[in-house]
């Protein structure tokens, strides 16, 4: 499929599954702005390998997602650089795993304008663009845990539950208009956000990052297989797709079987 002409934001594109998901849409001919935190030298090289690799325009943007000002200055300077926004990836994530007594109010403050609030102001600055145009896809990168909860994440699950019931209601508000609101839920993606989680659990277990990494899997994904970032990628590609133009506030899982049993 073709995105030719189209202008695509990616927040939290310097990596794992953003990163991914933008030099897919690259790759399918639409200008992409990447966003995200990182060295600034390795994002400069990525930014100008995608633009060589596919033909198309690539800026970067470095918006911090939890301050509202510079979500909007991206999204206006998206639309300078490029000439619309017709499509948004709300990816930007982080994560911290502690029992909730235990749970620092400042890692919850953080992971709900990261993982939350920073779609909702990003949605509210591109969405009119989007409308004026009579076309746009705004694809949240939700997760398993929008659908089920795990012990020790109760920011993560709240935000992800919470992206869900966004992805809903702009859903229903953009019937009719040409844009669509969908979400993405991966099950476990061998990312550096994974790789963290892989790491704490060997050092506390004492067992070696292979083993942790088996445990980890073995817990939910009874396929016993990462989802890969390239397949979340193909599932953001089809949701801007004409295939999907009449999909709406719902969710794509892929998840090797987790939310099944
Ligand atoms: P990652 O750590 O590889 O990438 C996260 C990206 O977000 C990076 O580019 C980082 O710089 C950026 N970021 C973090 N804080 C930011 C901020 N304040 N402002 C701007 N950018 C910021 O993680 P990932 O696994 O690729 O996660 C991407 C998304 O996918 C997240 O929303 C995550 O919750 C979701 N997800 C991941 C998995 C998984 O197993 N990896 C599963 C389900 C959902």
């Amino acid at each position: 499929m073709s995105l030719k002409g189209k202008s695509a934001i990616v927040t939290g594109s310097t990596s794992g599954i953003g990163q991914a998901i933008a030099e897919t849409l690259a790759g399918a001919g639409c200008n992409v702005m990447l966003n995200g935190f990182g060295d600034a030298g390795a994002i400069e090289k990525l930014r100008q390998d995608t633009a060589k690799k596919f033909g198309v325009k690539v800026q970067y943007n470095g918006a911090d997602m939890t301050k509202p000002a510079e979500i909007a200055d991206l999204v206006a300077k998206t639309n300078a650089a490029f000439g619309s926004v017709d499509i948004l990836v709300n990816n930007a994530g982080i994560q911290f795993v502690a029992p909730v007594e235990k749970f620092p109010a400042e890692r919850w403050d953080a992971i709900i304008a990261i993982n939350l609030s920073s779609a909702f102001h990003a949605i509210h600055e591109a969405l009119p663009l989007m409308k004026a145009k009579k076309w746009g896809r705004i694809v949240n990168i939700a997760s398993t845990h929008g659908l089920v909860a795990s012990k020790e994440k109760v920011a993560y699950v709240a935000a992800k539950h919470g992206i869900i019931g966004m992805t809903k209601v702009v859903g229903m508000e953009c019937a009719d208009t040409g844009v669509t609101c969908n979400a993405i839920c991966p099950g476990w993606v061998l990312t550096p956000l994974v790789q963290k989680q892989i790491d704490a659990r060997a050092k506390e277990q004492g067992i070696p990052a292979e083993q942790a990494m088996k445990n980890l899997l073995a817990e939910k994904q009874p396929q016993l297989q990462f989802t890969t970032t390239e397949q979340i990628a193909g599932l953001a590609l089809f949701l801007c797709s004409d295939t999907a133009s009449n999909m709406q506030g719902t969710q794509l899982v892929s998840d090797g079987g987790w939310t099944a049993q």
